[in-house]
């Protein structure tokens, strides 16, 4: 095999391009430099960005393998198998398509395969964890789908499942949707299908934030009960950037033609083969053994912060995340934000189920730990990083020892060590 030339050489886009190769370093001095614990963020590996900076990134490959609408796609078809394979075998799905450009593409395309505009569909509310692609009238899920929203109860913050039979019943959905961008807990998979098998709904879940801690066998998988899953491949799962969609067989062809050509063009072969190269990644023992990590970490920092002040919505986690009310510390979401960010710590603030406050505000922080279990860091470290974010988020005077520390913490755990 030759590898004279296959893709990326850094010199030449220096060359070429020095004020792109400048962006290109000083963020990845950012990724060094802080804490990242944005939950939905994670560090790839070398192989995943050698894949996604090579070559394939050329080739149009419209339609699926075998059946192209462009010559000279014997090769890249075999990334396609590939990885189609890959994510079969790993999730024990009956048909996957890895085409979705996105997560919000892959939910546009599900939306394509099983619904008519003006459909209704059942599914979480924003401001309790859902997602925009879940309902939201600024998104096509909610302009052209009549949305019925769940949420979580009052008093115990989590999932209400009488809440979501009763609306079923009472709305007859054409698809119930589970899966959310800031619910730290687990989701009853079994009770949603029991629901959607009451009143004949399709039952979709959207495992964006913790299909990764499925790959690693961390948390149970929602493959046996939903119609389709959809999910991003960049967050826990530690691929490239995009999103990918498992399904019965029966939905296989309906699901391929929504995401392309529906809904999509030409499918991003880098990002096909990156992806494939992920999953071969999350099958092996190292990766199961990271995504028990991401999750013991969570649980540790999320106790950690608890001692801090800092109260846990829903009592904990059992994933890669925890959202944090702030109101017992008297600072809102926006300004821990600020300053956390200000100490080198990168988290997001986050609306609380119940937020008083405007979501620009926001009562609440989300973290999560899938790039610091990445970066090497346990338990030990989970504790220091909940005393450094109480800190931070008490006393915007003390940023710069803040700081100091997370430098000499992260300094020990280098992201992308040179050779
Ligand atoms: C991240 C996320 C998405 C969207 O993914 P993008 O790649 O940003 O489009 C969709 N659904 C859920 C639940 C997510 O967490």
């Amino acid at each position: 095999m030759s590898t004279s030339f296959w893709g990326p050489d850094f010199d030449e886009l220096a060359g070429t391009d020095p004020e792109i190769a400048e962006v290109v370093l000083d963020e990845l001095a950012r990724q060094r430099s802080g804490l990242q614990l944005i939950a939905s963020e994670n560090f790839t590996s070398p192989a995943v960005l050698a894949a996604l900076g090579s070559t394939l990134s050329n080739k149009y490959a419209e339609g699926y393998p075998g059946r192209r609408y462009y010559g000279g796609c014997q090769v890249v078809d075999r990334a396609e198998e590939i990885g189609i394979a890959r994510a079969k075998a790993l999730f024990g799905a009956e048909h996957a398509n890895l085409q979705p450009h996105s997560g919000a593409s892959a939910n546009f395309a599900v939306y394509a395969a099983l619904l008519t505009p003006g459909d209704t569909v059942l599914a979480m509310s924003l401001p309790h964890g859902g997602h925009l692609t879940h309902g939201s009238k600024v998104s096509f899920s909610g302009k052209w789908f009549d949305v019925v929203a769940y949420g979580v109860r009052e008093d115990t913050e989590l999932i209400d499942y009488d809440q979501v039979r009763d609306l079923a019943r009472q709305h007859r959905p054409k698809m119930i949707i589970c899966g959310a961008t800031a619910y730290p807990r687990l989701i009853d998979f079994a009770a949603f299908r029991s629901i959607a098998d009451e009143i004949g709904a399709w039952l979709m879940v959207d495992a964006a934030h913790f299909i990764g801690l499925v790959a690693g066998g961390a948390i149970p998988s929602p493959v046996p009960y939903a119609d389709v899953v959809s999910f991003t491949t960049h967050k826990v799962l530690r691929g490239p950037r995009g999103g990918m969609i498992l399904a019965r067989a029966e939905l296989a062809g309906r699901i391929d033609k929504a995401v392309f050509p529906f809904s999509q063009g030409g499918p991003l072969m880098h990002a096909v083969a990156a992806k494939a190269v992920a999953l071969r990644e999350a099958a092996t023992p190292e990766y199961g053994r990271y995504a028990r990590g991401v999750v013991a970490n969570a649980q540790t920092l999320t106790e950690a912060l608890r001692a801090e002040g800092i109260r846990p919505v829903g009592g904990g986690t059992d994933t890669h995340l925890a959202l944090l009310d702030l109101r017992e510390l008297g600072v809102s979401g926006r300004d821990a934000e600020s300053r956390c960010d200000a100490a080198g710590i990168t988290l997001n603030k986050n609306a609380i189920p119940f937020d008083p406050q405007p979501p620009a505000i926001s009562s609440g922080i989300r973290v999560g730990t899938p790039a610091v279990t990445t970066q090497g860091m346990g338990e030990g470290e989970m504790k220091d990083i909940a005393t450094l974010i109480g800190r931070a988020v008490r006393d915007p005077g003390a940023a710069g020892e803040v700081r100091a520390a997370v430098s000499a913490l992260v300094s020990r755990y280098p992201v992308y060590p040179r050779p």
